[in-house]
Protein backbone atom coordinates (compact mmCIF):
# COMPACT_ATOMS: atom_id res chain seq x y z
CA UNK A 1 0.00 0.00 0.00
CA UNK A 2 1.07 3.41 -0.92
CA UNK A 3 1.56 5.74 2.20
CA UNK A 4 -0.43 9.04 2.01
CA UNK A 5 2.03 11.92 1.74
CA UNK A 6 1.02 15.24 3.74
CA UNK A 7 2.14 18.51 4.66
CA UNK A 8 1.67 20.90 7.25
CA UNK A 9 -0.48 23.90 6.95
CA UNK A 10 2.29 26.55 8.44
CA UNK A 11 4.42 25.62 5.04
CA UNK A 12 1.87 28.26 3.37
CA UNK A 13 0.36 30.00 5.53
CA UNK A 14 -0.43 31.06 9.10
CA UNK A 15 -3.40 32.40 8.32
CA UNK A 16 -7.20 30.68 9.51
CA UNK A 17 -9.40 32.72 6.72
CA UNK A 18 -11.08 31.39 3.82
CA UNK A 19 -8.01 32.77 1.46
CA UNK A 20 -5.63 31.61 3.74
CA UNK A 21 -6.69 27.92 3.54
CA UNK A 22 -7.34 28.41 0.03
CA UNK A 23 -3.35 29.09 -0.20
CA UNK A 24 -2.47 26.16 1.67
CA UNK A 25 -4.50 23.71 0.15
CA UNK A 26 -3.77 24.68 -3.58
CA UNK A 27 -0.14 24.61 -2.65
CA UNK A 28 -0.59 21.78 -0.83
CA UNK A 29 -2.14 20.44 -3.78
CA UNK A 30 0.02 21.49 -6.10
CA UNK A 31 2.95 20.55 -4.69
CA UNK A 32 1.75 16.71 -4.99
CA UNK A 33 0.65 16.23 -1.36
CA UNK A 34 -2.55 14.28 -0.27
CA UNK A 35 -3.21 15.36 3.17
CA UNK A 36 -3.05 18.66 4.94
CA UNK A 37 -2.14 18.89 8.46
CA UNK A 38 -4.01 21.79 10.14
CA UNK A 39 -2.85 23.42 13.49
CA UNK A 40 -5.75 23.77 15.57
CA UNK A 41 -3.31 26.54 18.10
CA UNK A 42 -5.69 29.14 15.74
CA UNK A 43 -8.89 26.95 14.97
CA UNK A 44 -11.31 29.06 16.83
CA UNK A 45 -10.54 31.35 13.75
CA UNK A 46 -11.32 28.69 11.23
CA UNK A 47 -14.68 28.16 8.69
CA UNK A 48 -15.03 24.69 9.00
CA UNK A 49 -17.52 24.50 6.02
CA UNK A 50 -14.88 26.56 4.20
CA UNK A 51 -11.61 24.56 4.90
CA UNK A 52 -14.31 21.16 4.70
CA UNK A 53 -15.24 21.99 1.04
CA UNK A 54 -11.82 23.43 0.11
CA UNK A 55 -10.30 20.06 1.10
CA UNK A 56 -13.22 18.08 -0.63
CA UNK A 57 -12.88 20.23 -4.22
CA UNK A 58 -9.73 19.16 -4.14
CA UNK A 59 -9.87 15.40 -3.00
CA UNK A 60 -7.60 16.11 0.03
CA UNK A 61 -7.43 14.54 3.33
CA UNK A 62 -6.86 16.31 6.84
CA UNK A 63 -5.53 16.26 10.06
CA UNK A 64 -5.46 17.97 12.84
CA UNK A 65 -2.40 18.47 15.54
CA UNK A 66 -1.92 21.19 18.66
CA UNK A 67 -0.80 20.83 22.18
CA UNK A 68 -2.28 21.58 25.24
CA UNK A 69 -2.24 25.01 27.25
CA UNK A 70 -0.60 25.66 30.63
CA UNK A 71 -4.42 26.77 31.60
CA UNK A 72 -5.77 23.76 30.22
CA UNK A 73 -3.54 20.53 30.90
CA UNK A 74 -3.95 17.16 31.68
CA UNK A 75 -0.81 16.40 33.35
CA UNK A 76 -1.39 19.10 35.58
CA UNK A 77 -2.53 18.34 39.59
CA UNK A 78 -4.68 21.13 39.53
CA UNK A 79 -8.07 19.32 38.64
CA UNK A 80 -9.74 22.84 37.48
CA UNK A 81 -6.44 23.04 34.38
CA UNK A 82 -7.07 19.48 34.19
CA UNK A 83 -10.76 20.13 33.33
CA UNK A 84 -10.23 22.55 31.08
CA UNK A 85 -7.35 20.22 29.72
CA UNK A 86 -10.49 17.42 28.71
CA UNK A 87 -12.55 20.58 27.85
CA UNK A 88 -9.76 21.46 25.08
CA UNK A 89 -9.40 18.01 23.68
CA UNK A 90 -13.28 17.78 23.33
CA UNK A 91 -13.30 20.85 21.44
CA UNK A 92 -10.54 20.00 19.53
CA UNK A 93 -11.95 16.46 18.60
CA UNK A 94 -14.99 18.43 17.04
CA UNK A 95 -12.55 20.45 15.14
CA UNK A 96 -10.91 17.99 13.32
CA UNK A 97 -14.38 15.73 12.49
CA UNK A 98 -15.81 19.45 11.56
CA UNK A 99 -13.36 19.64 8.76
CA UNK A 100 -13.58 15.81 7.44
CA UNK A 101 -10.26 15.40 9.86
CA UNK A 102 -9.43 11.87 10.36
CA UNK A 103 -6.77 11.95 13.09
CA UNK A 104 -5.92 15.18 15.70
CA UNK A 105 -2.38 14.06 16.95
CA UNK A 106 -0.08 16.07 19.10
CA UNK A 107 0.94 16.58 22.17
CA UNK A 108 -2.55 15.82 23.23
CA UNK A 109 -0.95 14.90 26.88
CA UNK A 110 0.35 18.23 27.89
CA UNK A 111 0.87 22.24 27.66
CA UNK A 112 3.65 23.17 24.91
CA UNK A 113 6.36 24.64 26.18
CA UNK A 114 9.47 24.31 28.81
CA UNK A 115 8.10 22.57 32.09
CA UNK A 116 9.33 24.17 35.22
CA UNK A 117 9.69 20.48 36.54
CA UNK A 118 9.39 16.81 36.16
CA UNK A 119 5.92 15.00 35.50
CA UNK A 120 4.36 13.81 38.82
CA UNK A 121 2.59 10.63 39.67
CA UNK A 122 -0.55 12.10 40.24
CA UNK A 123 -0.19 14.27 36.82
CA UNK A 124 0.48 11.04 34.77
CA UNK A 125 -2.88 9.65 36.16
CA UNK A 126 -5.01 12.21 34.98
CA UNK A 127 -3.15 12.10 31.19
CA UNK A 128 -4.22 8.13 31.56
CA UNK A 129 -7.57 8.64 32.70
CA UNK A 130 -8.32 11.98 30.85
CA UNK A 131 -6.94 10.25 27.24
CA UNK A 132 -8.86 7.07 27.75
CA UNK A 133 -12.32 9.00 27.89
CA UNK A 134 -10.83 11.37 24.79
CA UNK A 135 -10.11 8.25 23.44
CA UNK A 136 -13.75 7.22 22.80
CA UNK A 137 -14.77 10.62 22.61
CA UNK A 138 -13.04 10.47 19.49
CA UNK A 139 -14.08 7.42 18.14
CA UNK A 140 -17.68 8.65 18.08
CA UNK A 141 -17.06 10.88 15.52
CA UNK A 142 -14.11 8.83 13.62
CA UNK A 143 -11.33 10.50 14.54
CA UNK A 144 -8.07 8.78 15.59
CA UNK A 145 -5.56 10.25 18.41
CA UNK A 146 -2.10 10.14 17.93
CA UNK A 147 0.63 11.27 20.75
CA UNK A 148 3.40 12.86 19.10
CA UNK A 149 6.94 11.99 20.80
CA UNK A 150 8.11 15.55 21.83
CA UNK A 151 11.83 17.10 22.67
CA UNK A 152 12.49 17.72 26.77
CA UNK A 153 12.01 21.87 25.67
CA UNK A 154 8.18 21.24 24.99
CA UNK A 155 6.90 18.86 27.44
CA UNK A 156 7.87 16.57 30.33
CA UNK A 157 4.97 13.83 29.62
CA UNK A 158 6.87 11.85 27.30
CA UNK A 159 10.12 12.26 25.33
CA UNK A 160 11.22 9.13 23.92
CA UNK A 161 9.22 6.14 22.17
CA UNK A 162 9.42 4.12 25.02
CA UNK A 163 7.88 6.59 27.31
CA UNK A 164 4.96 6.79 24.99
CA UNK A 165 4.49 3.42 24.49
CA UNK A 166 4.38 3.15 28.25
CA UNK A 167 1.66 5.57 27.86
CA UNK A 168 -0.62 4.14 25.38
CA UNK A 169 -0.64 0.74 26.85
CA UNK A 170 -1.70 2.67 30.45
CA UNK A 171 -4.51 4.43 28.22
CA UNK A 172 -5.37 0.94 26.68
CA UNK A 173 -7.22 2.40 24.15
CA UNK A 174 -7.09 1.06 19.92
CA UNK A 175 -8.39 4.33 19.49
CA UNK A 176 -4.82 6.28 20.08
CA UNK A 177 -1.13 5.56 18.57
CA UNK A 178 1.99 6.77 18.33
CA UNK A 179 3.28 9.64 16.35
CA UNK A 180 7.25 10.14 15.90
CA UNK A 181 8.82 12.59 14.42
CA UNK A 182 12.37 12.98 13.04
CA UNK A 183 12.76 16.53 14.55
CA UNK A 184 12.32 15.32 17.91
CA UNK A 185 13.81 12.02 17.44
CA UNK A 186 17.34 13.44 16.67
CA UNK A 187 17.19 14.76 20.08
CA UNK A 188 16.10 12.23 22.62
CA UNK A 189 16.44 8.80 20.87
CA UNK A 190 19.80 6.85 20.39
CA UNK A 191 19.00 6.57 16.63
CA UNK A 192 16.38 6.54 13.91
CA UNK A 193 15.48 2.66 13.61
CA UNK A 194 14.93 1.46 17.39
CA UNK A 195 11.92 3.58 18.24
CA UNK A 196 10.07 2.81 14.80
CA UNK A 197 10.87 -1.28 15.78
CA UNK A 198 9.82 -0.54 19.24
CA UNK A 199 7.04 1.00 17.69
CA UNK A 200 5.71 -1.66 15.05
CA UNK A 201 1.73 -1.56 14.30
CA UNK A 202 1.64 1.06 16.89
CA UNK A 203 2.86 3.50 14.78
CA UNK A 204 0.27 5.46 13.30
CA UNK A 205 1.51 9.08 11.97
CA UNK A 206 5.03 10.18 11.20
CA UNK A 207 6.43 13.53 11.01
CA UNK A 208 9.81 14.00 8.76
CA UNK A 209 11.07 17.40 9.70
CA UNK A 210 15.21 17.96 9.28
CA UNK A 211 17.01 18.82 12.48
CA UNK A 212 16.75 22.75 11.92
CA UNK A 213 13.50 22.21 10.56
CA UNK A 214 14.85 23.82 6.90
CA UNK A 215 14.59 22.15 3.42
CA UNK A 216 14.57 17.83 3.80
CA UNK A 217 18.13 17.13 3.09
CA UNK A 218 19.88 19.87 3.73
CA UNK A 219 20.29 18.71 7.50
CA UNK A 220 22.21 16.25 9.03
CA UNK A 221 18.98 13.92 9.84
CA UNK A 222 19.65 10.17 8.67
CA UNK A 223 16.54 9.83 6.57
CA UNK A 224 17.55 6.55 4.99
CA UNK A 225 18.17 4.61 8.15
CA UNK A 226 14.56 5.96 9.53
CA UNK A 227 12.96 5.17 5.72
CA UNK A 228 14.16 1.54 5.72
CA UNK A 229 12.98 1.21 9.47
CA UNK A 230 9.45 2.04 8.46
CA UNK A 231 9.76 -0.16 5.21
CA UNK A 232 10.71 -3.33 7.79
CA UNK A 233 7.84 -2.78 9.77
CA UNK A 234 5.34 -2.56 6.99
CA UNK A 235 4.39 1.63 8.14
CA UNK A 236 1.71 1.87 5.75
CA UNK A 237 0.43 5.32 7.55
CA UNK A 238 0.96 9.14 6.65
CA UNK A 239 4.25 10.75 6.23
CA UNK A 240 3.99 14.62 6.81
CA UNK A 241 6.34 16.89 6.05
CA UNK A 242 6.89 19.67 8.50
CA UNK A 243 9.18 23.06 8.60
CA UNK A 244 9.29 26.36 9.49
CA UNK A 245 10.47 29.46 9.20
CA UNK A 246 9.57 33.23 9.93
CA UNK A 247 9.08 33.35 6.39
CA UNK A 248 4.83 32.24 7.09
CA UNK A 249 4.19 32.94 10.67
CA UNK A 250 1.58 31.67 12.69
CA UNK A 251 0.34 33.90 15.52
CA UNK A 252 0.74 31.28 18.19
CA UNK A 253 2.38 28.63 16.94
CA UNK A 254 5.77 29.61 15.16
CA UNK A 255 6.60 31.34 19.06
CA UNK A 256 5.78 28.14 20.72
CA UNK A 257 7.87 25.67 18.36
CA UNK A 258 10.78 28.75 19.03
CA UNK A 259 10.64 29.39 15.25
CA UNK A 260 13.15 32.35 15.42
CA UNK A 261 15.12 31.94 12.13
CA UNK A 262 14.68 32.43 8.93
CA UNK A 263 15.29 28.40 7.40
CA UNK A 264 13.47 29.05 3.79
CA UNK A 265 11.62 31.38 1.87
CA UNK A 266 9.86 30.21 -0.98
CA UNK A 267 7.02 27.69 -0.06
CA UNK A 268 6.38 26.23 -3.46
CA UNK A 269 9.71 25.26 -3.88
CA UNK A 270 10.29 23.92 -0.18
CA UNK A 271 6.78 21.59 -0.82
CA UNK A 272 7.95 20.42 -4.30
CA UNK A 273 11.29 19.94 -2.84
CA UNK A 274 9.97 17.72 0.08
CA UNK A 275 7.84 16.08 -1.83
CA UNK A 276 10.82 14.80 -4.33
CA UNK A 277 12.96 14.00 -1.64
CA UNK A 278 10.15 11.57 0.66
CA UNK A 279 9.04 9.69 -2.73
CA UNK A 280 12.84 8.99 -3.30
CA UNK A 281 13.40 7.86 -0.09
CA UNK A 282 10.31 5.80 0.01
CA UNK A 283 11.80 3.68 -3.63
CA UNK A 284 15.54 3.01 -1.58
CA UNK A 285 13.97 1.86 1.27
CA UNK A 286 11.27 -0.39 -0.83
MN1 LIG B 1 6.03 17.23 14.61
Amino acid sequence: MKNLLGIHSLVFSGGTKPSDIATIVDGANAAGFDIVEFTLQDSHHFEAQSVRSQLVEHGMGAVCSRGLRVDADISSQDPAIVEQGARLLHESIQATASIGGSRLTGALYSAFGKAPGPLTAAGRRNVVSVLREAAVDAAKVNVKLGLEVCNRYETNVVNSAKDALALIEDVGSDNVDLHLDTYHMNIEEDDFVAPVLAAGERLGYVHVGENHRGYLGSGHIDFSAFFEALHTIGYEGAITFEAFSTAVVSPTLSSELAIWRDLWEDSASLATSAHEFITRQLAAAA
